[in-house]
This record gives structure tokens, C-alpha cells and sequence, in this order.
């Protein structure tokens, strides 16, 4: 893949980043990754000039409202684009098999009728079992169970042609069962709710999260080459996150540290 367009970079309860999510771009397509918690997305892919009629791939790595409600809108919006022939493409939902059932669920109690109507057809859910592969964009991704204890989640590593690896491991911190995946990556997508020092007030290991520094000393002990960093608390570090992130994070980390934006794009 050649860039990482970086749609949101927050944690669930934030107020001034929207949720974590984002999408891979390459010269053979792109693979969105989660929705956030609501139609943001939409807002989102617009600013990031990334038409809906594109969208062909989406993986959702578990059902919480922060990851999943902006999937529920884009098969709204996409599927008013079928229903007026604006978009041939199909749309393919990667997720594990659960939350597949509860997404083509939520989908069928709130949407019309008529916007159902493309879900199955143009509109397809794929569900994925752990370890299964599958050709995404010229990519090879592999999809993994991150063995969360919160609700069941997935990951993916995504090997280029060329050789490239990009591994995300959805929101939690990286179960030493899914090691191997990280081991020698050329990018790490990692979630850091809090700053070491703000560990005291947020206790980001009672709701299944980590710290900046946990997260770098995974990537050094991995040895990944590029670190990026979100899924984030906005109440002690906003205005300054970038700065305060990388230096904890080069304290113990000697790879490439990112610490993006909303809507900033990351060549890879
Ligand atoms: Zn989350």
C-alpha cells in the first residue's frame, strides 16, 4: 500500500478527535478499516477527498459503538448510491462471523426497505475465521483473533507483492499470542490510550487499553520499523499529543514513530 489516510484518531468517549479508523490506499485499491462511532465517517471521507462510489473493501475489527455505528451508515449512504446505479462495484464488509450477523442486523431493524435491499447482493458481508486469508487490493491479508477478554476482535497483516508488512491489532494492547504477526513489520498500527505518567488517572488497563510506552516497547521488542500511534484519551494531551507521544515513545523505541492527526496521510 502507498499511503495511510488517517480518518480518526480517538479513542471512544473523545470529543475532539473522531473514532479511530482509517484506510489503506495502493495502486490496486484500498481497504477501509472500521467507521467510527457514527455518520463522521461520511464527513471524514469527504474532507480526505475519498469518494463512497470507491469503497470496495471494509474490515471491521469488532462490534463496539466507536468502530461499528459508521459502518451502519455507509451501507446507507452506498446503498442509495446502488439503488440510483452510481456505484457497480460490490462492497465487500470483511469481520469476523458474530459481528457480521449483528452488523447485517443492525442494518435491517434501521434502514428502510429499499436501502436493505443491495445487502446481500452488492453489498456483501464476508465473514472471516481466525488465521483465514484473503487477496485484498494485490495484498495478501491475514486476519487474526487479538484473543480479546472484552468482545471477540480481529486484526490483519497485510503483505504486499513486494514484500511490505502492515499489521494492525484493532484497539487492545497485542496478546503475546499474535507476536508472531508483529515480528519484523514495516508498520505497526498500535492503540495508546494515555501517557505513561497519565496512567494514575485514566487506569487504561481496567477498560483493555495501554500506554504509549507499552506500545513502543512492543515495537522494540518486535523490531517493527514504523510505530504509529492512536486510539487516544483527548483530555490531557490534546493540543500537544503529537509531540508528547513521540518523545515517550522514542525513549524506548528507536524505529520511526507516528503519532497522526485526524485526516492526516502517511506515505508508507
Ligand atoms: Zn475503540
Amino acid at each position: 500500500m502507498d499511503r495511510l489516510i488517517v480518518l480518526g484518531t480517538g479513542a471512544a468517549s473523545v470529543l475532539h478527535y473522531y473514532n479511530t479508523c482509517f484506510m489503506l490506499q495502493g495502486p490496486q485499491g484500498s481497504l477501509l478499516v472500521d467507521g467510527g462511532g457514527g455518520n463522521g465517517i461520511l464527513v471524514q471521507l469527504e474532507k480526505s477527498g475519498i469518494p463512497l462510489a470507491s469503497l470496495t473493501d471494509i474490515f471491521v475489527t469488532h462490534e463496539h459503538v466507536d468502530h461499528s455505528l459508521g459502518i451502519i451508515w455507509l451501507v446507507r449512504m452506498v446503498s442509495s448510491l446502488m439503488l440510483r446505479e452510481q456505484k457497480s462495484d460490490i462492497l465487500r464488509i470483511h469481520c469476523h462471523t458474530r459481528l457480521a450477523e449483528k452488523l447485517r442486523s443492525i442494518c435491517q431493524f434501521t434502514l428502510s426497505e429499499k436501502q436493505f435491499s443491495p445487502v446481500g447482493t452488492g453489498i456483501r458481508f464476508m465473514p472471516v475465521k481466525d488465521g483465514e486469508q484473503r487477496s485484498i487490493a494485490g495484498h495478501t491479508v491475514t486476519f487474526f483473533s487479538i484473543h480479546s477478554r472484552k468482545a471477540e476482535q480481529y486484526g490483519f497483516h497485510m503483505e504486499s507483492p513486494e514484500g511490505q508488512r502492515i499489521v494492525c491489532t484493532g484497539d487492545e494492547p497485542c496478546s503475546p499470542a499474535c507476536g508472531h504477526y508483529l515480528e519484523g513489520a514495516d508498520w505497526l498500527f498500535h492503540e495508546a490510550f494515555c501517557l505513561e505518567a497519565d496512567a494514575g488517572r485514566f487506569q487504561p488497563h481496567k477498560i483493555g487499553h495501554g500506554t504509549v510506552r507499552e506500545a513502543a516497547l512492543l515495537a522494540r521488542k518486535h523490531r517493527v520499523r514504523n510505530l504509529v500511534l492512536w486510539h487516544t484519551e483527548d483530555r490531557s494531551t490534546y493540543g500537544k499529543r503529537r509531540e508528547l507521544y513521540t518523545e515517550e515513545a522514542r525513549s524506548v523505541f528507536l524505529g520511526n514513530v507516528h503519532v497522526p492527526d485526524d485526516l492526516d496521510v502517511i506515505t508508507l
